[in-house]
């Protein structure tokens, strides 16, 4: 993903400068926005019906709650394959772990080869869905190939983290068929630029995807594309982005608020380009869950020192927490 180069050479030059200007009103927007996602709120707001309906999904409404260690050791297990861009053995040998990770749900395979700034790629994207009793989808996608222009790059949180949440999503959604929306867990490929970000150069596999659902008519069940980027940072800080749906931004702000990670989302708000946007312009609603601020200053982005040591399991279990809890609160709309 990136954001464009202006807004970050302005973070860099003008974050000291205008610290005080930037805390006023975002204290602000933030108060703003609290009255509508307390708990308090809420309670009020449901007391007034007779008979609450029980939760979509899930036993007696419980919250959602993954295993954050298990999420942990699938990312370690990812980032084991070493660098895995677009071409490589390691991502080959990638695919088919995920492939044999994904056993008992529907598979769909989008393979395309793409042009790029350094000649032909295979692109793999991977769909495993897990039906439900509501008419409709949700998407839930990250991208697993990593940065091919940096040696030695592991991406252990841009491409690792997300690559590796999902798999843990997978035993929460395998089994019993969801009371709500079937979910597709998908695994997008070729998200990186090759030579420099560009429209053309970056986001291979959600530019064929949401073109190929376009075609065949999937996208009209798409209801939302929620997007994990860079999300195991050990100092989670997610943040709100401009691309993405106000609508549904503020239902993962809810879900957050509800399981008390609030704290961790929405406190910088800035446009970031990401696998979501291809959705977005076909009119999918989208939330990208993106954390870019790793290290300070985002020093560990891109770089080799994009490293498990940075990575937390409780990050990967607040995300994926607030993605189930989101999908939940989608059931019940
Ligand atoms: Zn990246």
């Amino acid at each position: 993903m990136i954001v464009p180069e202006a807004r970050r050479k302005w973070l860099a030059a003008a974050v000291p400068a205008l610290l005080m200007l930037l805390v006023a009103p975002l204290a602000l927007k933030r108060l703003g926005r609290l009255p509508q996602v307390t708990p308090a709120t809420q309670a009020a707001a449901v007391l007034p019906t007779a008979a609450p309906a029980p939760a979509a999904a899930g036993p007696a409404g419980e919250l959602p709650n993954i295993d954050a260690a298990r999420a942990m050791q699938y990312v370690k297990e990812v980032v084991d394959f070493g660098p895995r861009p677009i071409g490589s053995e390691a991502h080959k040998r990638l695919e088919a772990y995920l492939v044999a990770h994904l056993k008992g749900a529907t598979i769909e395979h989008d393979d395309f080869t793409a042009a790029t700034p350094e000649g032909n790629f295979p692109i793999h994207n991977i769909v495993a869905k897990f039906s439900g009793t509501k008419p409709g989808v949700v998407i839930i996608a990250t991208h697993y190939d990593t940065l091919m222009r940096v040696k030695g790059f592991v991406g252990a949180n841009d491409g690792g983290s997300g690559t590796g949440l999902l798999l843990e999503l997978a035993h929460h959604l395998r089994g019993a068929k969801r009371n709500g929306y079937s979910v597709w867990l998908v695994w997008l490929d070729g998200e990186e630029a090759i030579r420099q970000w560009s429209p053309t150069d970056s986001l291979y596999g959600s530019r064929h995807l949401a073109e190929k659902w376009q075609k065949d008519g999937s996208i009209s069940q798409v209801k939302a594309f929620l997007l994990a980027d860079m999300i195991g940072d050990a100092d989670l800080n997610i943040d709100r982005d401009q691309n993405s749906t106000p609508w549904l931004e503020d239902l993962v702000y809810e879900a957050a608020s509800k399981l008390g990670y609030q704290s961790h989302f929405f406190s910088r708000s800035l446009p970031v380009e990401d696998d979501h946007l291809p959705f977005a312009k076909a009119s999918v609603p989208v939330a990208d869950l993106i954390d870019f601020e790793y290290g300070y200053h985002n020093v560990f982005w891109h770089t080799t020192q994009d490293t498990l040591d940075k990575l937390s399991p409780k990050s990967l279990e607040i995300t994926g927490d607030v993605m189930l809890e989101t999908v939940r609160l989608l059931d019940q709309k």
